[in-house]
């Protein structure tokens, strides 16, 4: 009988692109995806130790397959990603069902560790160290038009709030040579869009050498190479530290014609002294000053940013400088937080923890004031024609969603084939999208 397998992903684009290659490994080793549960003979959960409360639900996943096991002993259940890094033995101690546990540095071994579970029992690879980078494993990509491509994995940072350096390890970058190679490849197959994925995608290169030139490749660089590629459309990336932010990545966003006019760029709090306690290496004057710099060189460039609200130690004055960068800044859209510990990292152990109903109080607040700026950028489009790519059929029944080049979501008036490049009048804007009228026949890709 064919076996079926079924993913679950939960976190970030980093996860999503594992997931890809979890499937793309188990596709490759002859199974197909599942519909649901009750289909599946390999069920994965690609974990994240980033969410509130990742652990109650990892856990209560786990409890809801415990009598599924029970009934069919042959189901192979995998815990992967972050929280299987962090946990470690902890997850078969409190879900002994699980047959395999795997970390983010061992993915490449899943198949070996599914085989071995099958006659050694449960099984668990943790180690520390990466051999064979995530993104040379096979993938098997939900959507033929984009694709999610990974530059780099873990971090030299060291955010007092964050887990990654953790779970993720320092920083390792993937060759250039190797990179293009994946997105010729992802071109030659229909692929108009890529996202490259870092953890820090603008340190991209410093722990590399080229041999052929004896120095370090940079971002800047690779942005350009991948610009040159025949076929892609649109060239996004994610995440960049604005420490790194340096003029000549700025200068290659200007000049690639296909690199989007985006750019997310992670405030985490206007206050100083708060970004200090984060081990945040920038101050809120410079942080301001740089997004001068990339508005005055990149016209029209749409700017969204994270926020932490309520980090231990955060007075009303703090929060108060954090209201002020955000009115300053006029950010496009913002990813809001409500600070909660994560075990693991530095800022769990802080003193000075905010109480939950102030930090949702003020939550509130910047909410309520981001939201009224994001409506007022999205006013500001009316009347433009922009490129839209369209991601799918809309919320509103018929109509297809697009997204224009800046990121903003665009509801169609008439439905379109995802992956259509087309162009479009924008004659409304809420909170959180545009409305637009087609103005040209689209071109299918
Ligand atoms: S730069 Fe990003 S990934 Fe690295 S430690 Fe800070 S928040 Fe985490």
């Amino acid at each position: 009988m064919e076996r079926r397998y079924l993913v679950r992903t939960f976190g970030c684009q980093m996860n999503e692109h594992d997931s890809e290659r979890i499937a793309g490994m188990l596709a490759a080793d002859g199974m197909r995806p599942a519909e649901g549960l009750d289909d599946a003979q390999v069920v994965v959960f690609n974990t994240c130790a980033i969410r509130e409360n990742a652990d109650d639900r990892l856990y209560g996943n786990l409890g809801h397959l415990k009598p599924l096991k029970e009934r069919r002993p042959d189901l192979r259940i995998v815990v992967a990603g972050c929280l299987a890094q962090k946990d470690r033995g902890e997850i078969q101690r409190r879900a002994p069902w699980v047959d395999v546990v795997v970390g983010t540095h061992a993915l490449p071994g899943l198949l070996d560790l599914l085989r071995r579970a099958e006659v050694e029992g449960p099984q668990m690879d943790v180690r520390e160290y990466t051999e064979v980078f995530p993104s040379a494993l096979p993938a098997a990509r939900g959507e033929g038009w984009r694709a999610w491509v990974s530059i780099a994995v873990g971090c030299d940072n060291a955010c007092t709030f964050c887990i990654v350096p953790l779970v993720r390890g320092p920083q390792r970058s993937r060759p250039i040579a190797d990179v293009l190679a994946e997105v010729r490849d992802l071109a030659a197959r229909g692929v108009v869009e890529v996202t490259l994925l870092g953890q820090n995608v603008n340190t991209y290169g410093r722990d590399l050498t080229d041999p052929a030139s004896a120095r370090r490749p940079r971002f800047a660089e690779l942005l350009r190479e991948v610009d040159r590629v025949e076929g892609l459309r649109r060239i996004r990336f994610t995440s960049p530290h604005p420490h790194d932010f340096t003029p000549d990545v700025i200068d290659a966003m200007a000049e690639c014609e296909r690199v989007c006019e985006h750019i997310h760029f992670p405030l985490q709090s206007g206050s100083d002294r708060i970004l200090r306690a984060m081990r945040r290496s920038y101050r809120r004057e410079r942080y301001l000053a740089w997004l001068e710099r990339i508005r005055e060189r990149i016209p029209g460039v749409a700017v969204s940013t994270d926020i932490i609200v309520g980090f231990p130690g955060e007075t009303e004055e703090d929060f108060r400088d954090t209201l002020d960068v955000v009115e300053r800044a006029r950010f496009d859209a913002a990813y809001l937080f409500r600070y909660s510990p994560r075990p693991g990292t530095v800022a769990a152990t802080l003193p000075d923890q905010v109480p939950p109903e102030v930090a949702q109080e003020r939550f509130e607040r910047l909410v309520a004031l981001q939201e009224a700026i994001t409506a007022e950028r999205n006013r500001e489009q009316i009347g433009r024609e922009v490129e839209v790519l369209v991601e799918g059929v809309g919320r509103r029944g018929g109509r297809a969603q697009a997204r224009t080049r800046t990121n903003r979501i665009v509801h169609l008036d008439r439905p379109l084939a995802p992956g259509t490049f087309a162009r479009a009048r924008v004659t409304g804007a809420g909170a959180h999208h545009l409305v637009g009228e087609l103005v040209e026949v689209p071109v299918a890709v």
